[in-house]
């Protein structure tokens, strides 16, 4: 790349020797005659008037040119530019931003119609509501073209006539003096905003600006299936347009809300269901809730462990492609240690372990513990 370029007292056409006031004044000429406003659509225009604003930093900073003199285009790259960046930094921005009134794209100095922007919304709905889907209303601010004037901006019933400023393009040619000298630049004819016809009257609901901000009501249909992050395009219902351009999109974002029973991995339901001892041990059809609503039953048989996942197919959540295809619902169950045991239960259970041949110690009591904390030994 280093290698493709020109020297830079080449590219302005001056001597080596050239004074501060030579470069800037080779430097002037250059730039007018290359300068993208002059010639406009024209890249190669472009890459010329780069190449020049590139040249001209570097030779009218009188560090850099010494490290140019010295160790040519190799200079950029070590201390040379700006922090390191090459002669891409800032100095060259500045100098478009100069030229462009800080829009370098070019696009934006246009002034004919243009495309409203495009929205988001963020729709957070239940687990239960994405299980189903859902009818919403949504209310959002946005900018609409004004309804009065149909964007215009004049007063309805007014014709307009052609402005005289832009002579009805919308653009005009600026003269700017610069540092260079006068440049010509086209902006947005400040008259007409761009439009390129005048109203006698402005519209008294928009104030001539022909769009307004207003609240929209918006009824949603929430298709089944919905998850996490999900998105869906509305089209048209974004911000209106400039001067009768087209409408911008809104984009509604999902969010589904955490549910206390379940986990959602796609399609497919997690849940741990608590199931009892006795339950685990002698085996049991137990009923999960589900979230439809419906209960679905798992078997849960002899022997079972404190863990183990069942799967009831279909008790998941519906694609969103097609709602008739239904994830599954992975049930696990939890065995859970009764607490509060009456003298019975206890007895039961001491029985239990000594059929079982367990070896126990009786765990002492919290009084016992107390007692002890007071005597200060241990029998
Ligand atoms: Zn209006
Ligand atoms: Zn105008």
């Amino acid at each position: 790349m280093v290698a493709d370029k020109r020297d830079y007292y080449e590219v302005l056409g001056v001597e080596r020797s050239a004074t501060l006031e030579e470069v800037k004044r080779a430097y002037r000429q250059m730039a007018r005659k290359h300068h993208p406003d002059v010639n406009p659509d024209d890249k190669a225009a472009e890459e010329k008037f780069k190449e020049i604003a590139e040249a001209y930093e570097i030779l009218s900073d009188e560090q850099k040119r010494a490290a140019y003199d010295r160790y040519g285009h190799s200079a950029s790259g070590n201390g040379g530019g700006s922090g390191g960046e090459g002669f891409g930094g800032s100095g060259f921005g500045d100098i478009f931003d100069l030229f462009f009134g800080g829009a370098a794209g070019g696009g934006a100095r246009r002034g004919g119609p243009q495309r409203g922007n495009d929205l988001r919304y963020n729709l957070e709905v239940s687990l239960e509501e994405a299980y189903t889907g859902i009818e919403k209303e949504i209310r959002f601010p946005r900018v609409e073209t004004c309804e009065t004037c149909r964007g215009t901006g004049g007063k309805p019933g007014t014709s307009p006539t052609t402005c005289v400023q832009c002579a009805g393009q919308g653009q005009v040619r600026q003269t700017q003096s610069t540092f260079l000298g006068q440049i010509q630049t086209v902006v947005t004819c400040p008259r007409c905003s761009g439009r390129g016809k005048i109203y006698p009257e402005t519209c008294e609901t928009c104030k001539g600006a022909g769009r307004e901000r207003k609240t929209k009501v918006l009824n949603l249909t929430v298709p089944p299936g919905v998850d996490d992050g999900m998105q869906m395009p509305i089209r048209d219902e974004g911000e209106g347009g400039t001067l009768g351009g087209p409408a911008g999109d809104l984009y509604v974002f999902f969010q589904v809300k955490e549910h206390n029973k379940f986990q959602r991995q796609g399609r497919d339901l997690f849940a741990e269901i608590p199931i009892s001892f006795t339950q685990a041990a002698l085996g049991d059809d137990i009923s999960v809730p589900a979230v439809n609503g419906e209960n679905g039953e798992i078997k849960v048989p002899e022997g079972t462990q404190t863990g183990t996942t069942f799967r009831l197919r279909g008790f998941g959540m519906p694609d969103v492609r097609n709602a008739a295809v239904k994830g599954d619902l992975h049930a696990t169950v939890r065995v859970v240690v009764p607490t509060k045991l009456t003298e019975d239960e206890k007895k039961a259970l001491r029985e239990f372990a000594n059929l079982r041949g367990e070896k126990r110690e009786e765990p002492k009591g919290f009084f016992d513990r107390i007692k002890e904390a007071f005597t200060g030994h241990d029998e």
